[in-house]
């Protein structure tokens, strides 16, 4: 089929100022709110998002709160977002904007691209739909969207396929009416329609001029992504539990969940008996005993984390002079937790 993108870019932008959704960060667009819905968007769903975002922006309306904020209370309030390295990345790029743009955040992409945590997307995605500058952005829905517009199942981890991509994106934000519509409008249709499984083609403004459609291929476009492959780690949790409270260590400030609260743990690359877990505490533990196991898939790691229980830590004197602290079970939302370790200490067997 003919290649169209006039057409296309005229389409999405009707299809969008008609079915966009009533989302918090677009009914009230100022700058840093649009700067702070692009970090949680990442690699995040919308509904969690949108439990996550108001409260955050309550405590921290203008960057200077957030570039001053206590770095723990920062990450309490992002529990529940998960790639906890957003939030500290974050906190930075609002402390780049305090310090290098009198506090306000820029709105071109080189200044923007000094912000730690940003790149291209982000980038451009502010540029844009804030700014109104006519520059492209390429997220995994766009990546999509034009792949079967264009009906090429090149793979999309492929180097020069992301360079492709990008230039059709230029070509697109070169010809539309609107940079911001046509930017959010091909994000919004690769989220809502031309979805990664069972797209809704019946339901999609872009049907008469879709290539993969026509062509019968929209099943095969683009190609499934090639399996990653993820070392596996094996974690041994503690809880240990005195009334309403429970026993919670500070996890080191690099690598994996950095810096985050958890049930006392043991790592390594293998799974250990209970025996050797109690040997290889830090603390002396009693009646422990193992309930259950709990695996977390992450982006380079499959992490298998086996559920313990113990009923006393005798020396507990010697483990809060090692850097652990009772927690109330209440007070939860106010320490910083990965998922993962929430649901560690909510384990039912
Ligand atoms: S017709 Fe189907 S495959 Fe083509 S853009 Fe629309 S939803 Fe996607």
């Amino acid at each position: 089929m003919s290649v169209d993108v006039r057409a296309w870019t005229k389409s999405i932008e009707q299809w969008y100022l008609r079915a966009a959704r009533d989302l918090p960060w677009r009914a009230r667009r100022t700058p840093w709110r649009s700067l702070v819905s692009e970090f949680m968007l990442q690699q995040t769903q919308v509904a969690r998002v949108l439990e996550r975002f108001e409260p955050f922006m309550d405590r921290y309306p203008h960057p200077c709160d957030l570039a001053t904020a206590d770095e723990q209370e920062v990450l309490a309030l992002w529990q529940g977002l998960g790639y906890y390295r957003r939030a500290r990345n974050l906190q930075q790029a609002a402390q780049v904007i305090v310090r290098d743009f009198d506090g306000e955040v820029p709105l071109d992409v080189p200044s923007l691209l000094t912000l730690p945590g940003v790149g291209r997307y982000t980038a451009g995605s502010i540029a844009s739909i804030v700014g109104g500058e006519r520059v492209p952005i390429v997220d995994g829905n766009v990546t999509r969207l034009l792949a079967r517009l264009h009906c090429d199942d090149g793979r999309p981890e492929d180097r020069a396929y992301i360079k492709q991509t990008w230039q059709r994106a230029e070509s697109f934000v070169s010809q539309c009416d609107r940079p911001a519509v046509l930017n959010e409008g091909m994000m919004e249709l690769g989220a809502l329609v031309c979805t990664p499984k069972a797209p809704q083609c019946d339901a999609c403004p872009l049907r008469s001029k879709c290539g993969a459609w026509e062509a019968g291929r929209v099943a095969e476009v683009p190609p499934p992504k090639q399996p990653t492959r993820r070392s596996v780690l094996h974690h041994h949790a503690v809880v240990i539990r005195r009334g309403d409270l429970v026993l919670l260590e500070r996890r080191g400030d690099s690598g994996l969940w950095a810096g985050l609260w958890q049930a006392p743990s043991i790592e390594g690359d293998r799974k250990l008996s209970t025996d050797a877990v109690r040997s290889k505490l830090a603390y002396e533990v009693e009646g422990i005993s193992r309930v259950g196991m709990l695996t977390r898939t992450l982006t380079h790691r499959t992490v298998h984390i086996y559920v313990h229980v113990a009923t006393s830590c005798s020396d507990i004197e010697n483990a809060v002079d090692k850097g652990v602290q009772w927690v109330s079970m209440g007070d939860l939302a106010s320490i910083p937790l990965s998922n993962a370790a929430m649901a560690v200490l909510n384990f039912q067997p």
